[in-house]
């Protein structure tokens, strides 16, 4: 059930914004102002529906917080540029300025603990009875998985090997998978979760107030940026090789990320992530309109789960 809606989250930030910006001994943070105004005209309701299938219908348990308002704070942190989860639930309890930019009353804010179940609730998707037979996609992604980063270097270089080998460019190969897969349904996964609240949530409200103008004219692309994985890069070893006075040892070792590959620039070279990272923008002819909050929080979330 829905607490608040949008038109009375407006409603009451705009009262408090006027009330703050009169305050000069105590003006708000230009950053903080810039994010409100940015989410004061965010409708989170369009992506209520969405939100609402992956709680219990059931109301059971604790009363829990509001989703949009979990949704709209995780965008508040991106905005604020903050890139650890227990800082910013943290400061948001204690200014109570952010908790009502984020929707909340002062000081009654979610815990560190109520964004992550929020963020696993994101990944697993529509509600599901706990079975002790399906295994929660959030729960894949914990703990530590066995790798061995040299042996899948060298399978994938056999792989590339091998594409090249049937086809003229490893472009020509990626055009014929997504021919082939064109016809299919979109997975159900967080990937496509958060697609659909960029769309429902900045590109059609933009589409409809005219922003994008011809709409026969925009072309979507998107890129395969490679994002910088939270894994520790060197991982932990499986073997007792070390002991023995073996340093460089081929064996396999645990990482926190299940997907992450070597990778970086010529200059910089970190973990990244090579699964799923993608960039959207909308071009209409020579500008490009980027829907920089949402995309940042997107992008966020994603590099969250590695
Ligand atoms: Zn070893």
């Amino acid at each position: 059930m829905r607490i608040s809606s949008h038109n009375t989250y407006q409603q009451s930030l705009s009262k408090k914004l006027t009330s703050w910006l009169k305050r000069h001994s105590r003006p708000l943070n230009p950053q903080s102002l810039e994010a409100a105004f940015l989410l004061l005209r965010l409708d989170l309701d369009r992506f209520s529906p969405d939100l609402e299938l992956l709680y219990s219908a059931s109301a059971r348990g604790l009363p829990r917080f509001d989703p949009c308002c979990l949704l709209r704070s995780l965008l508040l942190m991106t905005l604020l540029g903050f890139t650890s989860i227990d800082k910013f639930a943290k400061e948001l309890r204690r200014c109570p300025r952010l908790a009502q930019i984020a929707g909340f009353p002062p000081h009654k804010t979610p815990s560190v603990g109520a964004f992550y179940a929020f963020l696993d609730r994101l990944e697993d998707g529509p509600f599901k009875p706990k079975c002790p037979h399906p295994i929660r996609t959030s729960q894949l992604r914990k703990g530590r998985h066995r790798r061995n980063l040299s042996a899948e270097k060298l399978e994938k270089e056999a792989r590339r090997k091998q594409i090249l080998k049937d086809c003229d460019s490893l472009t020509h190969h990626l055009k014929q998978q997504l021919l082939q897969s064109a016809s299919l349904a979109r997975p159900l996964d967080l990937q496509s979760r958060l697609e659909d609240l960029l769309m429902k949530v900045a590109v059609k409200v933009s589409a409809e107030r005219g922003l994008l103008g011809d709409l026969s004219r925009v072309i979507v692309s998107g890129d395969g940026s490679s994002l910088v994985s939270g894994a520790y890069r060197v991982g932990k070893p499986t073997c007792n090789c070390r002991k023995e006075g073996i340093y460089n040892c081929k064996c396999d070792r645990f990482y926190t990320d299940p997907s992450a590959d070597w990778g970086g620039t010529l200059t910089e070279s970190a973990t990244t992530s090579a699964t799923l990272s993608i960039n959207t923008s909308y071009h209409l002819q020579a500008t490009t309109f980027r829907f920089t909050s949402l995309s940042g929080l997107h992008l966020r979330l994603i590099s969250r789960f590695h």
